[in-house]
């Protein structure tokens, strides 16, 4: 049986490091690497992110399909991935470590007012900001699982305030947890920060709208690193000019994977940091042992980790 690897993106996922990783943990498995796919008959995973339905039709032995990402929506939204077929999605420790790094700095850059001194040397001021304890600052963390739990724990260590909002109840070590519908506007209410790192579901499409902005306190502060699609372009910009959020860093945009189109009114907007989806992206050094493990359950008979649950949406 083999792995079939097809990287969506060749200059950022290079399939060959993948491949080295995966065989140097497990020496025997016949690899693959698209365009040449060897016997599609003997194809057991398909390391991938999207391909045609002919080739999942033409993988008659397939058990599963890795993901090279940790968001369920590409896979669910694709109509060439038989529904039956079990997909995984990336959980990583080095991926999680990469993305609490990327929003750590953004947190800390607006903890510390970095964005507003860069202003004010625009214009020569020289002007102290106050500057409030780390502890007396609320960092609201949307989603609590593989990303969102790293997050929080690094953010406890730092001696931030931290709550935490996630679909069911949680236990972590220094986060105050809100769990559910009910319980949003009451940690909307305390969030000074707030970091998106929710899936994109039914549910939460939209969730960053201009009625939950508004229940954040004024002057406060939007971190969006999960999708596009969680915020309103507009309304986060009607925040912005009305002071009801200080600032915003936007790594994800709904038409990604392009970048925002150059009309896009985030781009210039003097509050707002722009990225092009790069606040995490999984490691093969890192991640080869998961897919590894993967492999093994599946050929012990057992389901892979982490896979997207059609139901939940995530
Ligand atoms: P997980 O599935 O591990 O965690 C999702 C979390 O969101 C869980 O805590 C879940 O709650 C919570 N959640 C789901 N639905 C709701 C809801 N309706 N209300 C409240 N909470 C909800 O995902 P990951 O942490 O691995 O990834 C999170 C997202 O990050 C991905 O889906 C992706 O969109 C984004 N991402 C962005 C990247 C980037 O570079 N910008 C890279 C990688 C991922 P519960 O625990 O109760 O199930």
């Amino acid at each position: 049986m083999s792995l079939l690897i097809r990287s969506p993106n060749p200059d950022v996922i290079d399939p060959l490091s993948w491949k080295e990783a995966i065989a140097s943990l497990m020496p025997d498995l016949d690899i693959c690497v698209w365009p040449d796919t060897g016997d599609l008959e003997r194809v057991e995973c398909f390391l991938g992110q999207r391909a045609e339905a002919a080739l999942f039709k033409s993988m008659t032995q397939i058990k599963f399909m890795q993901q090279f990402a940790a968001g369920a929506d590409y896979a669910l939204s694709d109509p060439a991935i038989p529904p039956g077929l079990l997909v995984s999605r990336m959980v990583d420790p080095a991926m999680a470590n990469t993305m609490s790094l990327f929003v750590l700095a953004a947190v800390l850059r607006y903890h510390r007012q970095l964005d507003a001194y860069q202003r004010q040397q625009v214009s020569h001021v020289w002007k102290r900001l106050q500057v409030p304890c780390a502890q007396d600052r609320t960092v609201g963390v949307m989603g609590l699982g593989a990303l969102g739990g790293d997050l929080c724990s690094k953010l406890v260590a730092l001696g931030f305030k931290v709550a935490g909002w996630s679909r069911t109840d949680k236990s972590l070590p220094g986060v105050k947890i809100y769990q559910g519908p009910s319980s949003l506007d009451a940690f909307l209410k305390c969030s000074e920060i707030l970091v998106c790192l929710l899936p994109l579901t039914q549910a939460t499409r939209g969730i960053l709208n201009r009625e939950n902005l508004a229940k954040m306190p004024h002057g406060s502060y939007l971190i969006n690193v999960a999708r596009g699609e969680h915020h309103v372009v507009d309304d986060v910009l009607a925040a912005l000019d009305s002071g009801q959020l200080a600032g915003a860093t936007i790594d994800v945009h709904a038409h990604d994977p392009n970048p925002p189109a150059d009309e896009s009114p985030l781009w210039d907007h003097p509050r707002v940091a722009v990225t092009p989806h790069v606040a995490t992206l999984s490691s093969p050094t890192s991640a080869a042992a998961y897919v590894v493990e993967n492999i093994r359950r599946v050929r012990a008979g057992l389901k892979p980790l982490n896979v997207i649950d059609r139901v939940n949406g995530y």
